[in-house]
């Protein structure tokens, strides 16, 4: 479904009355069902059709046991959550964290809902996690932990079905192990079953960087729009990950100034630019961007408060909540990470003039090159790098487009916009579908 479709239906001139207040707390699932119903009231839906939208589809909650290296058994919990498999099959990433529970996967998977709906591709949301510090293991049990997660949730994945990606604390060796469980069980290589693999496996050229190369194509776009060059902006990076490091990298590969980064030891700041190659072989010698010699010491909280044109929170959950969200003084906050912003800090930056560029929209580069990849594994054709890149470009800058031109013509935050699309392509298919029996 293209936009063309989308605004097929117009949005009602009054929009129904607003939710109930959004709970104080910020967990991700209060943030993510307050940003539904924001959605759903400007959409003007029943609150039958808002229950569907809020309700996952299908979750499975699994024991992990492992055998430790040393011979101890420990057991995790582990998690899918199917939230929507209306457009196409289920798609999103398995994550590995201390603090996993059912309720945060829930609202990863409704993000993976609206994100894949936003940036038009033929997929449904979905989120797995496992409670488990990934730091605190060995590869080798890392593997039986992965491999063990994946045959117990077998039946609900598939190539067809429910496709898994990295995200926080796996990579792509975790996706090969999930690849090679699911293949020796069905008794044959199916690549298409996760994507963010190994090249060697039938990875996607640029599938590593995407995520982060999203969040640039959508920051150039949203500064345009103000007539400001990339290159005359000073940005600030929390979470120096997969996201956060190749951002600030391509940021300043593109001209701007990244004067701040961190990441969960501490961060490092230098007004006049850091310099990335040696701060990546400082990260690759001591593991964390503390301590780097081209800069001064900060802290997160003081990175949130820097004066800088924008501000890329690649880090958690909720780090900009009503207090902290008071101290951000950039213009643009472009969310890395997947809900950084609780409904309470999205009020803030709004009082205070700050454009926030939304997650489901900023860093949905990842899900469009996992999607290119699930294309060519099924065709067993392969793209080269500068095809993706394009496509890339061209998916995100246009997804913004959309998102923004909605913004402007229905006095939307970017937020409620890009919500408003994602939300009407999902509860549109779900209409023309028809409800079965
Ligand atoms: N984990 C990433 C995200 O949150 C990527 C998901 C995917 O590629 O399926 O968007």
């Amino acid at each position: 479904m293209t936009t063309t479709s989308m605004t097929s239906t117009p949005l009602p001139d009054t929009p129904a009355a607003p939710a109930a207040p959004a709970p104080r707390s910020s967990s991700p699932l209060d943030t993510a069902h307050s940003q539904l119903d924001s959605a759903v009231a400007v959409l003007g839906y029943d609150a039958g059709q808002r229950q569907m939208l809020a309700t996952p589809r299908r979750e499975i909650h699994v024991a992990v046991p492992l055998r430790r290296d040393d011979g101890e058994t420990v057991l995790f919990h582990g998690f899918r959550v199917q939230h929507n498999i209306t457009r196409g099959p289920g798609k999103g990433g398995l994550r590995y964290a201390p603090g996993v529970d059912i309720d945060e996967v829930r609202a990863l998977a409704m993000w993976m809902t609206w994100k894949c709906a936003i940036v038009d591709l033929p997929y449904g949301g979905a989120k797995g996690g496992v409670a488990i510090d990934p730091r605190d293991y060995s590869t080798a049990e890392l593997e039986r932990v992965t491999r063990r997660y994946t045959s117990e949730i077998m039946p609900m994945i598939g190539p067809d079905t429910d496709i898994m990606a990295p995200d926080m604390g796996t990579d792509e060796h975790t996706m090969a192990w999930v690849m090679d469980t699911y293949s020796v069980n069905r008794g044959y290589t199916i690549p298409a079953v996760v994507t963010g693999k190994p090249l060697a496996l039938g990875g996607s050229r640029g599938r590593g960087t995407a995520t982060s190369a999203g969040i640039v194509h959508v920051t150039a776009a949203a500064l345009g729009e103000s007539g400001v060059p990339l290159t005359d902006v000073t940005v600030a990076v929390q979470g120096f990950g997969k996201v956060g490091s190749h951002a600030a990298a391509i940021f300043a590969a593109r001209g701007a100034t990244v004067v701040a980064v961190s990441d969960q030891y501490g961060g490092v700041r230098n007004d006049a630019g850091l310099a990335m190659d040696r701060l990546f072989s400082h990260v690759a010698t001591t593991g964390s961007v503390v301590g780097f010699d081209g800069g001064d010491p900060l802290s997160n909280e003081e990175l949130l408060g820097l004066d800088v044109d924008v501000l890329v929170p690649a880090a958690v959950e909720g780090v900009l909540d009503g207090v902290t969200a008071a101290t951000v003084r950039a213009r643009w906050v472009v969310e890395g990470a997947n809900g950084p912003t609780t409904t309470d800090g999205d009020s803030v930056l709004a009082a205070n003039g700050v454009t926030v560029v939304p997650d489901v929209l900023a860093n949905a580069g990842g899900v469009v090159v996992s999607y290119f990849e699930w294309v060519q594994a099924n065709q067993t054709y392969w793209w080269s790098e500068e095809e993706i890149a394009d496509r890339l470009e061209h998916r995100m800058t246009s997804a913004y487009g959309d998102v923004s031109a909605l913004a402007k013509r229905e006095g939307l935050s970017l937020r409620d916009a890009a919500l408003v699309i994602g939300v009407q392509r999902t509860a549109e298919a779900h209409r023309i579908r028809g409800l079965y029996p």
